[in-house]
């Protein structure tokens, strides 16, 4: 039956695809790659899961939906606290949808009486998140055809929607997402509730933006709707049931693996963003350490597992978290006895999704599917109050959560996970009133990193290499050094292959054979994703790259493609490098491979350094970028692909500054034009970026 209904999208999409070359082809700009859009839907065709929204709604008695368009998880969060908001504030009945398990031809006759969120994240260069594309695609292309009024100037009369976007000001495109959508419905008629919001990662204000931002809204949403304000009372969505009669042993109970078929040992592609592949790590070691950093470089098989990856690709590592994290939040919560406990969770309404795979317990939950170590949230920090051990830390926590500024003093900059700002207000309390279903709505679930693949799919097609460095940020008047989850997950797994019997790095004890010990034998858990960054397909083309520290790890695996095409008699371009560090023998990460892929190359390769900490001056890669600029110049008039890679707060924005000075130095044109030359480049793929 699968196939049938495979059969009948397939043919609907070639019958599309006719209909869309006889009237220009403008279809083809909508959906990009509509074959692999019915893949990705796949799941949801499979259990007859409806995609309409409305039908979705009428059934189950909501009048207002959060979508969110979601990459790292926080327009996500934001959507469910929206939508906990409206109901337990306003009594709307809402539910969250994840923008890409439905379609939008309908949103023509949306209920004039209902309200749909939009918050939605930008990603990269201006670009929708993975599960917003077909949503974008449909609203921007020239062609949107609505199942009903086709031919009415407003299409969206009836709809009232609210929106706020998540952005980055370090990147071009700040928050174009929400700036687009938020144009395009007002244009198509639909009505905006409150401002289009506006969230600032760059800034580091996101948290507070959003605050500032949904006040305001609730207030003209509450007056359009004819709303009341009640006192919110905390209604649990998931009910959590003890279970007994199973126990950790029961092969039914997950105790970590990510869905049925690694539970049952049957782990099976297509491996994805829902589903990892346990890869073999190959081979690890320390490409530098000091004081305070370790460097990794790993290599991680990913044969027999029909993944596949071009260079300049991204590689996503499933973290879990380290035993330390996992046990001091257990203790405070005053749940260490029953870590073990074997639980149900359900959702208390239809639309409420449990987002992982029960039954369960309550470690496997801390340790493999929250975001536990991760800096608190001022709203969530005001929704535990109630929870509070005693009257005074109540009084303490409403004060901390109801104040921006004594927010910022006494959590964001000490730096505190929850675990760690619960035992700092609680001053050792137990926190045992707080239900364990707020847990899971109120913080975020755990996110797969991204590492730039530091290899060549040309030179190694099965084997994908990762350049990491360890996080470990240490900040004035904090009481603890933030560790990172992955990195040190990495880390860890590192050290095992190196031969250390229990590798307990800073203490934070992990679970590197993963659940059931199926991680054993040093695997973990990844998928590919693939990215927009790429070589161009001449080798004879020239290209300049911009890659400091860890910034090089794609470039890694561009000069490693361009050498073994050079060893193998074709026509290299010139490849120049930029690459900076602290200081020649410290850090100077994969000094030995650039010699010798320099020599293979046969003067085609040119790396340029940077050193901030080897002379009495600082000297980083824009430096060294405007010495060489009439020739960087040169380059880019024969057509040179321009490449930046690593720190998108600085760096980038700086290579970017010095690469437009360059141009009005070398070209004798005026600032504006020479931005404009840089935003060319930038549209037409000239300069690419791959900066986080
Ligand atoms: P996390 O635990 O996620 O911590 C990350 C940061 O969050 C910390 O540094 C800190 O600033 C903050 N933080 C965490 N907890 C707290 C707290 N309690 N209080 C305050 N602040 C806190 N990295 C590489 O090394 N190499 C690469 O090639 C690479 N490529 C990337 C490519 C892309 C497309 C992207 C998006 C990122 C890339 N990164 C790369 C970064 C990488 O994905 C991870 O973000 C990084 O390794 C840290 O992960 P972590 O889990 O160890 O740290």
């Amino acid at each position: 039956a699968a196939l049938d209904t495979l059969d009948i999208v397939v043919l609907l999409v070639l019958l599309l695809g006719t209909v869309a070359y006889f009237t220009k082809g403008t279809y083809w700009a909508v959906k990009k790659d509509p074959y692999s859009a019915v893949l990705a839907n796949g799941a949801a065709l499979k259990a007859g899961k409806s995609r309409n929204i409305l039908e979705k709604m009428q059934e189950s008695g909501k009048n207002c939906v959060v979508f969110y368009g979601s990459q790292t998880g926080t327009a996500e969060d934001y959507a469910s606290r929206l939508a906990k908001e409206g109901s337990q504030r306003f009594g709307l009945k809402t539910m969250t949808a994840d923008l890409e398990e439905y379609d939008y031809e309908n949103m023509d006759q949306f209920p004039e009486d209902h309200i749909a969120f939009f918050i939605l994240a930008t990603y990269g260069e201006g670009e929708p998140t993975d599960n917003a594309v077909e949503f974008y695609e449909f609203f921007k292309g020239d062609d949107i055809s609505f199942s009903e009024k086709t031919s009415d100037d407003a299409p969206l009369s009836s709809l009232k929607y609210v929106a706020f976007g998540l952005g980055n000001n370090t990147y071009e495109h700040y928050n174009s997402m929400v700036r687009d959508v938020d144009k395009i419905f007002t244009k198509l008629g639909g009505t905006r509730i409150g401002t289009a919001g506006e969230g600032d990662d760059g800034a580091g204000t996101m948290e507070e933006d959003f605050l500032a931002w949904k006040e305001p809204m609730w207030a003209d949403l509450a007056q359009s709707m004819g709303l009341e304000e009640r006192e919110a009372v905390y209604e649990p969505v998931f009910e959590i049931t003890e279970k007994p009669e199973l126990s950790i042993e029961d092969t039914t109970v997950y105790l970590g693996e990510p869905n049925k078929n690694h539970l049952e040992g049957l782990s099976k592609g297509p491996y994805n963003a829902h589903n990892p592949f346990i890869a073999p790590i190959v081979e690890s070691y320390e490409l530098f350490n000091d004081k305070t950093r370790n460097c990794l470089h790993l290599e991680v098989d990913i044969s027999g597992s029909n993944l596949s990856y071009t260079t300049g690709d991204h590689i996503a590592v499933w973290p879990n978290n380290s035993g330390m994290e996992v046990d001091r939040f257990l203790k405070v919560i005053g749940f260490t006895d029953k870590k073990d406990t074997v639980i149900g969770v359900k959702g208390l309404d239809a639309t409420a999704k449990v987002p992982f795979p029960v039954p369960t317990t309550y470690e496997t939950i801390l340790r493999y599917q929250l975001e536990i170590g991760a800096p608190v949230s001022r709203q969530f920090v005001a929704t535990l109050a109630q929870f509070s051990p005693s009257e005074n830390i109540k009084e303490e926590l409403a004060k901390i959560g109801g104040d921006k500024d004594v927010f910022a003093e006494q959590v964001t900059k000490k730096n505190l996970n929850i675990a760690q700002f619960l035992n700092h207000i609680g001053k050792g309390a137990v926190w045992d009133k707080i239900p364990f279903s707020l847990w899971i709505e109120g913080l975020n679930k755990i996110q797969p990193r991204y590492y730039s693949i530091s290899s060549s799919s040309l030179v190694q097609k099965n084997k994908i290499s990762i350049t990491a460095i360890v996080e470990s940020v240490e900040t004035a008047g904090a009481p603890h050094v933030v560790k990172g989850v992955t990195t040190n997950y990495l880390f860890a797994l590192m050290l095992k292959q190196a031969g250390v019997a229990n590798p307990d790095p800073n203490g934070l004890n992990y679970a590197i054979t993963g659940p059931r010990n199926k991680y054993d034998g040093i695997h973990v858990p990844v998928h590919v994703r693939h990215a927009n960054f790429k070589l161009p397909s001449d080798p004879s083309k020239p290209i300049i790259m911009v890659g400091p520290g860890t910034g090089v790890a794609p470039f890694r695996g561009f000069v490693q493609e361009r050498a073994h095409q050079a060893a193998n008699g074709e026509n290299i371009g010139k490849t120049v490098l930029f690459f900076g560090c602290r200081n020649s023998e410290q850090d100077f990460i994969y000094k030995k491979q650039w010699e010798q892929w320099s020599k293979e190359m046969n003067g085609q390769f040119e790396l340029i350094t940077a050193f901030s900490r080897d002379g009495p001056k600082k000297v980083y890669v824009q430096h060294r970028l405007k010495e060489r600029g009439a020739e960087i110049d040169a380059l880019l008039q024969q057509r040179a692909y321009f490449y930046v890679c690593g720190d998108a707060a600085n760096m980038a924005r700086e290579v970017n500054d010095t690469l437009a000075q360059i141009i009005v130095e070398q070209r004798g044109v005026d600032k504006k034009k020479a931005d404009d030359i840089v935003k060319g480049m930038r549209a037409s793929g000239q300069y690419q970026e791959d900066v986080w």
